[in-house]
């Protein structure tokens, strides 16, 4: 069984890389299409790829059966996600066994969104209250784990201010995270400004870009609103100006002008959320690649 490599290690100054993010399928149809996805961006050799963990954390094991195959049958670096969402302590540390002993060892630690229906997180008896004491407990049971933590350049929805969000983020960086992954954003501004923020708040750790190629205008809306990001105009009124079918090459250009910049100016990198789709990230890579 391949022990794999720690993520932290993958960053380099001279070499940007990029990761793609899957979500694990809901029935048989979705596996099928997420694995045909997988098998296509293959040939471009992801550095990594993630796999979420659903939200309410209902996902355990479907989570941990598509780590394993990305890892195991495509041979890709695979970084499960992990939410505090209805676990216990003892069963996160379980999760964590299982990781390990198939052989992971990188983990996305997150708190995770309350579960629908309930406006605030509530840990249940015995759970963690937020990522960063996952962070904590990772480290502690688990050292050789390279760990990813979110990070929210326009703030997570939940926090009173940019600057205790980041006091925060501060907080899992201290915990033992390697790199932050962010929410997606449209403006590349909005990462530079996040970078900068991190900066004085001392935050030293990679910063990955989290970028989702648009597929519509419909989508994007429903992300925007969910994640509180913001839409820049510009983007909405190129996707508003064509038919629904063109709309997902609209984005798809707007990402490749957003990784351009980005590697161009230097980030550590680019992560896609591919959404288990293939085709825009495919246009990305093929034409940086030209
Ligand atoms: C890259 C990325 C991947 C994601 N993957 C998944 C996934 O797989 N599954 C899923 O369900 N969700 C996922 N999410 C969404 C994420 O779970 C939600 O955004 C969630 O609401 C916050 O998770 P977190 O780990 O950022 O939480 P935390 O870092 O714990 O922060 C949550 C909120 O609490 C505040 N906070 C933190 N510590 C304290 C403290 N000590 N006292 C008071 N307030 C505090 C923060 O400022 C923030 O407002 C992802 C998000 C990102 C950016």
């Amino acid at each position: 069984m391949s022990k794999g490599t720690s993520i932290s290690k993958l960053f380099a100054p001279e070499k940007p890389l990029f990761s793609i993010e899957f979500f694990p399928p809901k029935n048989e149809a979705g596996g099928e299409k997420m694995l045909k996805s997988a098998a296509a961006l293959k040939p471009h050799n992801p550095d990594f790829v993630s796999i979420t963990y659903g939200a309410g954390g209902g996902t355990r094991k479907t989570t941990m059966h598509y780590a394993k195959v990305l890892k195991n049958e495509f041979g890709f670096e695979v970084m499960p996600h992990l939410t505090c969402v209805g676990h216990t302590k003892t069963e996160l540390l379980e999760i964590l066994e299982e990781f390990a002993e198939e052989g992971f060892c990188n983990i996305m630690a997150l708190r995770g969104d309350p579960p629908q229906g309930e406006d605030q997180f509530r840990p249940v008896v015995g759970g963690l209250s937020y990522a960063t004491e996952l962070v904590s407990l990772i480290r502690k049971f688990f050292p050789h784990f390279g760990i990813g933590v979110g990070g929210y350049p326009e703030k997570h929805p939940e926090s009173p201010s940019k600057k205790i969000d980041l006091l925060h983020l501060k907080e899992k960086v201290d915990a033992g995270a390697d790199f932050i992954t962010t929410q997606l954003f449209f403006d590349n501004q909005v990462y530079f400004q996040f970078l900068e923020d991190c900066k004085t708040a001392k935050i030293e750790i990679p910063v990955l870009p989290g970028l989702l190629p648009v597929q519509s205008i419909g989508q994007v809306q429903r992300f925007c609103k969910m994640c509180e990001a913001s839409l820049p105009k510009e983007l909405q009124e190129r996707l508003e100006k064509v038919e629904k079918e063109e709309q997902t090459g609209v984005g798809t250009d707007w990402a490749k002008k957003q990784v351009k910049e980005l590697i161009t100016r230097r980030a550590p990198g680019f992560h896609l959320y591919a959404l288990n789709q293939s085709e825009a990230s495919l246009r990305i890579l093929e034409w940086l690649k030209k």
